[in-house]
């Protein structure tokens, strides 16, 4: 038996969990042949696997972790709440005090137009509010039939019914039996991928948005409800739009009264050195979903920001809005959420992210990565990045059609003590906002030795 801090047996943890645990996202039957790796503890911007081994997050978890790992005033503050009261529903005219004063913080936060929350327990959950809401705006505005939604190819919005039909991700779409109806899809802006040979990333990002009025022309402007896009696509593979994009996407939206919708769930809450994505790129939105960095994962929780054009015709004209959840304002996961808000502006993380680790990490993956034979492109907003794994940089062409290349730097990295993910050919990073200049040397120093490793077995292929 492996005795790990003490504390846990890793084998008798990996037989209970291949036995009863069926894991998100994942293939059961690769899973249970290898085993799980077991991460047992969290320190600032490390994580610890049951053996002792230590790995720097570059993921904060799951773009989540903001605030990193092992902070106690989150524990306490989520002890203190469980003792006073563990759970009250905010159903038939009830509140209780947390949510309600979470609500004003995050309208103060919010952009100006955004004053009113709802709430959920997952990024998933809220788009579903998200579109139940705007879908019930028109109906309210006595426009049932302006219902469609246009989303993108690619895009990630979450695994429930809503949230798969809303994504724009084809593998998921094969095994749903059947998507939720009026959403339609349209090309993403991945200029990397998808520019034509000769056309700048300025039209080209002008030439995707202009695929947003083509759908609403073919449907008809009185049928498109909403359009709904991550600012920057996040599990797509960080993929940035040009900064002729989103401009042109709110023009669209304005002239055909088309309400936007902004999934935030990885941008929200100071990701890319602004509060919201929204404002890093000058976008008014009607809906923005947020989740994850909330409460910086410590308890599950998402919030629907809901500007006023919408929230005032569900007041004035609504009547019963029949959608909620049991948890929709839980106080534990709303006092965590107030005081992971409180040391997010306490210790600037904001600012942090947007004058100096986000600028920095931007010049550190150009000037230390993009020279290696394996790197096509880098590139980041605040603290979220990518790097294009290509097996010929000026063809942009990859080395196989799965993605396995970068996967083989992935697993190096993991080998090497730095937690990163591949999603295709790209490997993407998303790290706790408490990292500091030294925490990116070392990351990109353990992500070079991948990146040489992988190198030196997949030169054999070019
Ligand atoms: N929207 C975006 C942009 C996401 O990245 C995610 C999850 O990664 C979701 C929605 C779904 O959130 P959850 O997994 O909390 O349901």
């Amino acid at each position: 038996m492996t005795l790990s801090n003490h504390k846990y047996s890793l084998q008798e943890l990996q037989a209970q969990d291949a036995a009863h645990f069926l894991h998100p996202f994942t293939d059961h039957k690769e899973l249970r042949a290898h085993g799980s790796r077991m991460i047992v503890r969290g320190e600032g911007p490390f994580i610890y696997d049951s053996e002792g081994g230590e790995l720097l997050d570059a993921m904060a978890g799951l773009w989540c972790v903001n605030i990193g790992y092992g902070r106690d005033e989150l524990a306490d503050v989520a002890a203190a709440q469980m003792r006073e009261l563990p759970y009250y529903n905010a159903f038939f005219k009830c509140a209780t005090p947390a949510p309600v004063q979470l609500s004003a913080k995050l309208a103060e936060l919010a952009p100006p137009n955004i004053n009113q929350v709802f709430y959920g327990s997952s990024g998933s959950e809220s788009n579903d509010t998200a579109v139940r809401l705007v879908r019930h705006y028109w109906a309210l505005e006595g426009k049932p039939e302006k219902n469609i939604i246009i989303s993108r190819h690619n895009a990630y919005h979450g695994s429930t019914l809503a949230g798969v039909s809303l994504g724009g991700m084809s593998h998921m779409h094969k095994q749903m039996g059947g998507m939720v109806p009026n959403i339609v899809h349209v090309m993403e802006p991945y200029a990397y991928g998808l520019a034509l040979p000769g056309e700048s990333d300025d039209d080209f990002g002008l030439r995707a948005a202009g695929a947003i009025e083509e759908a609403v022309l073919a449907a008809g402007a009185d049928k498109v409800a909403a359009f709904i896009g991550e600012p920057v696509m996040g599990a797509g593979g960080v993929r940035i739009p040009p900064a002729s994009y989103w401009p042109e996407v709110q023009r669209i939206c304005s002239k055909y009264d088309i309400l936007v919708m902004l999934d935030e769930v990885i941008t929200g809450y100071g990701r890319t050195g602004e509060w919201f994505a929204a404002t890093t790129f000058g976008i008014e939105a009607d809906t923005i979903t947020t989740a994850k960095a909330l409460t910086s994962g410590y308890q599950p929780l998402s919030a629907l920001l809901i500007g006023d054009r919408i929230a005032s015709t569900l007041v004035e004209k609504g009547g019963e809005f029949n959608h909620g959840y049991t948890y929709s304002g839980h106080p534990v996961c709303c006092a965590v959420a107030l005081k992971n808000l409180e040391i997010i502006e306490n210790e600037g993380l904001v600012e942090r992210v947007r004058n100096d680790t986000g600028p920095y990490l931007a010049e550190a993956l150009a000037g230390r990565l993009n020279d290696h034979p394996l790197v096509g492109q880098t590139r980041s907003v605040g603290l979220m990045g990518a790097v294009e794994i290509v097996r010929d940089k000026g063809e942009r062409t990859r080395f196989k059609p799965d993605g396995s290349a970068a996967i083989k730097v992935r697993d190096h990295a993991v080998q090497n003590g730095l937690m990163i993910r591949a999603t295709g050919d790209t490997l993407i990073m998303s790290p706790p906002l408490v990292w500091t200049r030294d925490t990116i040397d070392l990351a990109l120093d353990r992500l070079l030795v991948a990146l040489d490793l992988a190198e030196a077995e997949l030169a054999p292929l070019r």
